[in-house]
């Protein structure tokens, strides 16, 4: 009788042990689902600053599995057939190539698995394949406008930065990777603000440096060996080729006494909020990896768990239901201080 209870007692205690983990474990995977990751290359200041926002706010909302596709779509893919023979609820990608998402939506509606892109916009054809594909981004366009506009206020408030007296401006242009949309529109639209101001403009050069500061202050060097004293505006489309840009013209003498020309580029990241307040370059437009971050992470966690997706569930406006877009700001010296 007693050699009885004690097996019962044993089997209450150790079933009731086991509920207890059950319960434990069925909480944490009902708040906190698993999402898998996969960034374009880890190598990217940008993206490092949107890589760390995702890991800070999956904090008690999900489990989030980060991979680095070394800037290889076949790698890339690769670690999306993993995810998804793992238990991955959802995935949020930065496509290496942005024309690959559409292998990559067939891949993950084949197992259910919503899509939040990141950061590299898949074709329109490509997003609505699926409706639950998702892009959180901000707009290329309104990058290059903002841009422009940095080096019109420069024009308009300095006469002389016409160095060469003709009425017209003078401007070498550092490239992001070519077909990429932030790429073709900030060269695109920086330009086109410029000429809608009324300015009148010649391009001296143009050539990509792939998102890279090495590459841009090589590129910047080439500019300057043949141009010279000519460039009267540098238009970078990002911080790093802009930051590079400025090591090259330092080489060349530049920001010392009065030789001066306006460098310009996207993102505010850290080193360039330094450079702004050197006085090195003349301003940036604030290309919010924060909130592009926290919005992906917090979308993919709804969507993995199959919640209605909503302004109010996801704290962010969702246009045409497939779309979050992250506004863009102009950042100068003057207001640099806004940017944590
Ligand atoms: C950023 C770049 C970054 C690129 C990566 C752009 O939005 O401005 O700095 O290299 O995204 O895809
Ligand atoms: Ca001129």
């Amino acid at each position: 009788m007693k050699k009885l209870s004690m097996v019962i007692l044993a089997t209450t205690v150790l079933g009731a042990a086991l509920a207890g983990c059950g319960g434990t474990k069925d909480n944490a995977s009902s708040t906190e689902p698993s999402v898998g990751v996969a960034i374009y290359k880890f190598d990217d200041t940008f993206m490092t600053g949107v890589r760390n926002s995702i890991e800070k706010y999956a904090k008690g909302i999900a489990k989030v599995d980060i991979v680095d596709s070394q800037n290889s779509q076949p790698t890339q893919n690769d670690k999306i057939d993993l995810f998804l023979t793992k238990n991955t609820k959802s995935l949020i990608v930065n496509p290496v190539d942005r024309t690959a998402a559409g292998v990559i939506i067939d891949k993950a509606k084949a197992k259910d698995a919503p899509v939040v892109f990141l950061n590299r916009e898949p074709l329109p054809e490509d997003m609505k394949k699926w409706d639950k594909v998702y892009y959180v981004g901000a707009k290329a366009e309104e990058s290059g406008t903002l841009e422009g506009g940095l080096v019109v206020d420069y024009w308009k408030a300095h006469p002389e930065a016409d160095k060469n007296k003709d009425g017209v401006l003078q401007y070498v242009m550092l490239k992001g990777e070519p077909g990429h949309q932030d790429a073709e529109s900030r060269t695109k639209f920086s330009i086109k603000a410029v000429e809608d101001a009324g300015i009148k403009v010649e391009k001296l050069a143009e050539d990509t440096a792939m998102w890279d500061r090495v590459k841009g202050q090589e590129k910047m060097a080439a500019f300057l060996a043949a141009h010279g004293d000519k460039i009267e505006a540098v238009f970078a489309n990002n911080d790093d080729m802009a930051l590079g840009a400025v090591e090259a013209l330092k080489a060349a003498g530049y920001f010392k006494g009065d030789k001066y020309v306006p460098v310009v580029g996207v993102d505010a990241t850290a080193p360039a909020l330094q450079a702004l307040g050197d006085g090195t370059l003349l301003g940036t437009v604030l290309n919010d990896a924060n909130n592009q971050g926290k919005a992906a992470v917090t979308l993919a966690s709804l969507l993995a768990q199959g919640k209605e997706i909503t302004k109010d569930s996801v704290g962010y406006e969702v246009t045409d239901k497939q779309f979050i877009w992250i506004p863009y700001k102009k950042i100068t010296k003057e207001n640099m201080s806004e940017v944590k």
